[in-house]
């Protein structure tokens, strides 16, 4: 092109970028139903609606924006309806896929609880869930089978506890992730319960922050094992030493799995303690603001902190919403392995905590109350969820850790547990969940207990991560050997449930996502001799400390 006169520049016409629906950007109007629902009506203020209408007339009185959008911000989706097959999944209307009872999600902050808030959540689970309790990989507790008539009861004796199902769900800050062992552990730099609590009661249900692009997902461990995996979190604080200040934060934004996983970068700050919750409101604010809204699927930070680059997030950061320049962190070492606290360890007040292995996360009421009752008779009042699916007991006598270990082990509860039964993990599948092409639960407990008959001499771990579908809600990508769920051709040519294979996921040092291999394709009936092969083709050609992914 030729110089415009008096230039010697060409000239060019801007060019028109379309807006993402960035509200700082001046992009207001709601640009799909998602976003024109959240600005109809603030999705917390369905609560009033469930206590004085919908709990008295029942399911069909539900508006559908209500129960397919509002009901999230209070812990609340429909489960699926049963006997609709994985193949169905992508061809029914969602109100046809919706049974009449809910998944309700209790969020426990930091995973932490006491005897009697895990009394109520068993009670809970056998009064109005069918017994039913999932331990996620979020350090929550789910129910299935909830009646929309009995909500207001359950919100009544969760919260008599200190338990709360606001914003479990929904486009919101979420459950924040805490160490299991906050404020006990020997290797911990610093305990991030102030911080943890600080956040909950200043900005979960604050209406500020409960429009979100998407969901948001945090993490505050001052454990510097990544006990709470920062990096598939959108924004995360992990304790680390700075030479000068002492202990505090190292800082990482925009992480997020699902079906274009990132893994979240450090803004290369170090934050202390009284200051994780302003820097948080930052960052969350910045979400809120700067996020894309015109498609759910570009609605979260990952997208945002790829486009800015780390640089940029951190300027905008500092300039326009602390006002302030944050201090400089070199990075500090990753673990190799994110720990998971299973086993037997000794509190820095000499007392022990025991780490204990569901079978992919499953319990039930019943067996939640006896394990209050068991760590109360060993002197314990607190345990722990943990984001690896496991539980914990905390605080526990030296001369009481033998027979607390053998009681939970009855229970099916491992607190020695073989590293099949420790390494796997499990998300929701098509027992419950709408969006599931396959079964997951059941399936990967019965793939342990085969592993553990079949290849018992296994002596380091192998992670096997079992999703019902693309979503990745049990972190498929990270996994030394993830499986996506979907519909494969078997060898008779039919259609049936199976696997998309990923290898070589790590979390920790190692970071990186596994390759998904496309010639790795599994049926759920061969997956136990696939898994066998692959490990016993690992045992026999490792070298000395080689690991399955690297
Ligand atoms: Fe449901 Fe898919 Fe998440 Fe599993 S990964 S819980 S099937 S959305």
């Amino acid at each position: 092109m030729a110089p415009a006169p008096g230039t010697d520049t060409p000239t060019r016409r801007p060019r028109r970028t379309r807006g993402e629906g960035q509200w700082a950007l001046g992009y207001r109007e709601p640009l799909n139903a998602n976003e024109q629902s959240k600005k109809d009506d603030n999705p917390l203020n369905v609560r009033a609606r469930i206590e004085n209408i919908y709990a008295h007339r029942g399911f069909d009185s539900i508006d559908p924006g209500d129960l397919r959008g509002r009901f999230r911000w209070w812990g609340l989706y429909t489960q699926r309806k049963p006997g609709i097959d994985g193949g169905k999944t992508a061809t029914l209307e969602p109100e046809e896929l919706d049974d009449r009872y809910f998944m309700l999600r209790v969020r426990i902050d930091g995973g932490q609880l006491t005897v009697q808030q895990l009394r109520t959540i068993a009670d809970l689970s056998t009064r109005y869930a069918r017994d039913t309790a999932d331990l996620t990989d979020r350090q929550n507790i789910q129910f299935h089978w909830i009646d929309v008539r009995d909500v207001p009861a359950i919100w009544e004796q969760l919260e008599a506890v200190g338990l709360s199902t606001q914003e479990a769900c929904g486009d919101c800050p979420r459950v924040i992730l805490g160490s299991p062992v906050a404020g006990v552990s020997a290797d911990e730099i610093i305990d991030a319960t102030p911080a943890i609590e600080a956040i909950e009661s200043r900005y979960i249900g604050d209406k500020a922050f409960s429009n979100l692009p998407r969901k948001f997902k945090s993490a505050i461990s001052g454990h510097p094992g990544h006990d709470v995996v920062p990096q598939i979190n959108d924004v995360a604080f992990i304790g680390a030493v700075h030479p000068e200040h002492g202990p505090g934060f190292d800082v990482w934004v925009g992480g997020g799995l699902s079906t274009n996983p990132m893994l979240a970068q450090r803004l290369g700050v170090w934050v202390p303690l009284a200051e994780v919750p302003e820097v948080w409101e930052g960052v969350t604010s910045i979400f809120r603001d700067y996020g894309y809204r015109r498609l759910r699927s570009r609605a979260r930070l990952k997208f945002l902190v790829a486009d800015w680059g780390i640089e940029k997030f951190r300027e905008v950061l500092e300039t326009e919403y602390l006002g302030r320049a944050l201090v400089d962190l070199e990075a500090p070492e990753a673990p190799v392995t994110p720990v998971d606290h299973v086993g037997v360890h000794r509190q820095v007040d000499g007392r022990f905590f025991v780490g204990a292995a569901p079978s992919v996360g499953r319990v039930s009421g019943t067996l939640l109350r006896q394990v209050a009752d068991i760590a109360e008779a060993h002197g314990s009042n607190r345990l722990a969820t943990t984001p690896m699916q496991k539980l914990l007991v905390l605080d526990v006598e030296e001369d009481r850790v033998e027979s607390l270990v053998d009681a939970l082990d009855e229970l099916g509860l491992h607190a020695r547990p073989s590293q099949w039964r420790r390494n796997t993990m499990a998300c929701t599948g098509i027992e419950y969940c709408k969006l599931a092409i396959v079964e997951t639960k059941q399936r990967a407990a019965d793939l342990v207990s085969e592993l553990e008959s079949r290849v018992p001499e296994l002596d380091s771990p192998i992670t096997v991560n079992v999703n019902g579908c693309p979503n990745s809600c049990a972190r498929i990508q990270t996994a030394d050997i993830g499986l996506k769920g979907q519909l494969v051709v078997d060898e008779d040519g039919r259609q049936v449930e199976g696997f998309q294979v990923h290898l070589g996921g790590a979390l920790g040092l190692d970071a990186g996502f596994g390759r998904k291999l496309r010639a790795h394709k599994v049926s759920a009936e061969q997956l136990p001799d696939y898994v066998e092969k692959l490990s016993r083709t690992y045992l026999a050609q490792r070298e000395d400390g080689e690991s399955f992914a690297r």
